[in-house]
């Protein structure tokens, strides 16, 4: 797991959670962290060593699918230079999901970021979305 010590050192202080994320790359009090480790259910999708994908609990189309890293990130404005392969590697997976998915016809990618991008978990996630005609602008 690339060291994550200055980004957790810088945002959480030095809490016991801050020492939790430095050792595991999670968080005892995310919502995602605990999907990732099975302690919340949820339909798994796609996984392997970098990511796991799962049925969205709210779907907004007849495929919405969230796409998280294993490691705890708590949004795309918290990545850096070094995260550009695991950027890469998560859209990577959200085009074997459609594939899975046969959203031939094509599907959306949305990353919601922050409190103006209507982001509600803090655990870095893509939405893939697919299988109705979307419309746009988003809301
Ligand atoms: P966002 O608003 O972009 O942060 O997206 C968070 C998403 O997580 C929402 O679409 C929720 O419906 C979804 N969600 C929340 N709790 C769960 C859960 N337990 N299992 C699956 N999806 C969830
Ligand atoms: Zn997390």
């Amino acid at each position: 797991m690339p060291n994550r010590r200055c980004r957790a050192d810088n945002s959480r202080g030095s809490s016991p959670e801050v020492r939790y994320v430095l050792y595991t790359g999670r968080v005892m009090s995310c919502l995602f962290c605990k999907i990732i480790d099975g302690s919340i259910p949820s339909t798994a999708l796609f996984e392997d060593d970098i990511c796991y994908a799962f049925a969205d609990i709210h779907p907004q189309a007849p495929v919405h699918v969230l796409v998280v890293p294993r490691e705890h990130i708590p949004s795309m404005a918290d990545c850096n230079q070094d995260d550009t392969q695991l950027m890469g590697h998560l859209l990577w997976a959200a085009t074997q999901i459609a594939q899975l998915r046969n959203l031939d016809g094509g599907y959306r990618v949305v990353v919601n970021t922050g409190e103006d991008g209507g982001q509600t978990v803090e655990h870095l996630h893509l939405h893939l979305l697919g299988g109705r005609l979307l419309t746009w602008p988003p809301g």
